[in-house]
């Protein structure tokens, strides 16, 4: 069983002093089994990474079952989403006026969504850093994120068609990252979407190509894509007729890019 991941590597010790450059707060290595903990964040289990900001420092969060070599590559991307928000990145926020209109039951759900607009955002930076940043290949890294894409459109789906519509709606999300793996995993999990889902790759198809029409490497930059891809989905909804479904993408609030410093 590999060990959890010390960040004493070159990788490591570029992207940490990347961080140090705009923040003195120190980074902690956690287990991402002590998230599993917490019936909220529990899902956190099967993912590879996630990160917390505390008062006091940050915290990567890292999945031992994976060798050594991709929990490496997972801490970079960690500390790079960490180091968007410093770097002046927009922040995604639930808007609480919105909220409290939503049915309680879907409250849940919404924290996830939140999280899962953000970092999908995000990797429109992330992932071509890491692929110009990191100094080893990647393709263990993509094979997993492969894997957990396809198990990901593999899961049974509900029947009814309003909350499947709701899935392909987060399938368009997801999709997104896609585009921005290397060959060959790139072209393996497009293959898969467009044969589960599609409606839901056509509309992401289109939807990348109007991200892609400008560069994606400043704060302003990502800012007005993440308005491009909320402004789509929701769309996507009001076609489909998902009614008040459509209420939990209008709760994401994007903030705008703030001054670095
Ligand atoms: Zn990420």
């Amino acid at each position: 069983m590999p060990r959890l991941f010390v960040p004493n590597t070159n990788s490591a010790e570029m992207v940490l002093a990347l961080l140090a450059k705009l923040t003195d707060k120190p980074v902690q290595v956690c287990d991402i089994q002590q998230l599993t903990v917490l019936p909220t964040t529990a899902y956190f289990g099967t993912y590879l990474g996630a990160n917390k900001e505390t008062r006091s420092n940050f915290i990567v969060y890292l999945n031992h079952s994976y060798p050594e070599k991709i929990q490496e590559a997972v801490f970079f991307h960690e500390v790079l989403h960490l180091l968007l928000k410093y770097e002046g990145f927009p922040q995604i926020k639930v808007n609480l006026s919105i909220v409290s209109t939503l049915q309680p039951n879907l409250l849940e759900s919404l924290g996830k969504l939140r999280v899962h607009f953000a970092s999908i955002i995000d990797h429109h930076i992330v992932f071509p850093r890491m692929r110009q940043l990191m100094g080893f290949d990647l393709s263990a890294y993509f094979d997993v994120q492969v894997v957990q894409k396809q198990l990901r459109l593999d899961c049974a789906r509900e029947s009814s068609t309003v909350i499947r519509n709701f899935y392909t709606q987060q399938d368009i999300l997801v999709g997104l990252e896609y585009f921005l793996y290397p060959e060959p995993q790139r072209n393996l999990i497009l293959a898969v979407f467009k044969g589960k889902n599609p409606i839901g790759y056509a509309s992401c198809e289109a939807l990348r190509e109007k991200v892609s029409k400008t560069t994606i490497k400043t704060p302003t930059e990502l800012f007005h894509v993440a308005e491009q891809v909320k402004s789509h989905i929701i769309r996507y909804g009001e076609k489909k007729a998902i009614g008040h479904l459509n209420l939990m993408w209008k709760t994401l609030d994007i903030l705008s890019p703030q001054a670095i410093g």
